[in-house]
């Protein structure tokens, strides 16, 4: 059985809810007639229930950027996994490294957030990837098996379309700079066999691994057509209808 590419907009800090309504807008038309792949945008907080109007009826997913583990309570700032269905979000972005290195976040805090995000149904898309300093003192693959252990500690995957995983190299986010695609599938084929390691085999090749940084409409193609990257998390490249839609419509 393949694995359905997924790709995914992070939209992170950015949209008025007249710009939030028109890009959903234009993904949800960039999208008809697309059905070997799944489209996914990720607005920020206070956009949801603008866009959920918007990809109603639509293929396109609902996503939010961050996800609290408790049902509801004092937790002031978090939006609990229940409150994001009500509004239509299937999936959530966890562990982006703005969270981890801006808000300090770290790995036993992430699993939880995977943990209260599966609880509640939703599918975490769960973030990890190593800094500039830790590929150039040759820790990338000892940070990306620390963070997947972690991000995954005692979480058991029943069925594989429910958990997503997005290797994002912290120097290529937001920068330009984006790995090779010799780079990005060396460290997706090592998480994959980490997966083999961790999961029943047939769980673990289902499992989607998508790569984040610096995603654009001109490295897609060669990025998408590696083994094991099962998509893209795309952040600034999302915001622009344009390149977003030549995105959504890679050639493998
Ligand atoms: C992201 O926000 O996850 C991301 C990969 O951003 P960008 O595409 O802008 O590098």
């Amino acid at each position: 059985m393949q694995r359905i590419p997924l790709i995914a907009g992070n939209w992170k800090m950015y949209t008025s809810l007249a710009e939030a309504r028109a890009l959903a807008g234009a993904v949800v038309s960039a999208c008809k007639g697309l059905s070997d792949r799944e489209v996914m945008i990720a607005p920020p907080f206070t956009a949801l229930a603008t866009v959920a109007e918007v990809v109603k009826g639509s293929q396109v997913r609902l996503a939010a950027q961050n996800v609290c583990w408790e049902e509801q309570g004092a937790f002031t700032g978090e939006i609990a996994p229940g409150m994001l269905r009500e509004l239509g979000c299937s999936m959530a972005i966890v562990g982006h490294s703005e969270r981890r290195q801006i808000f300090g976040e770290n790995d036993a805090l992430i699993n939880q957030r995977v943990a209260g995000a599966l609880r509640f149904g939703i599918t975490p898309i769960l973030c990890f990837g190593e800094t500039l300093a830790e590929r150039e003192g040759g820790q990338t693959m000892a940070v990306l098996e620390r963070q997947v252990r972690a991000g995954l500690a005692g979480i058991s995957v029943g069925e594989p379309a429910s958990m997503v995983l997005a290797y994002e190299p912290v120097w290529a986010i937001g920068t330009g700079k984006t790995a090779t695609e010799e780079q990005a599938q060396e460290a997706h084929e090592f998480v994959r066999n980490l997966l083999l390691s961790m999961y029943e085999k047939s769980i673990a090749r289902q499992m989607r691994i998508l790569y984040g940084g610096s995603v654009n409409s001109g490295n897609v193609d060669a990025l998408l057509r590696q083994p094991d990257i099962d998509g893209a998390l795309v952040g600034g490249a999302s915001l622009k209808a344009d390149s977003f839609e030549r995105i959504i419509h890679f050639r493998q």
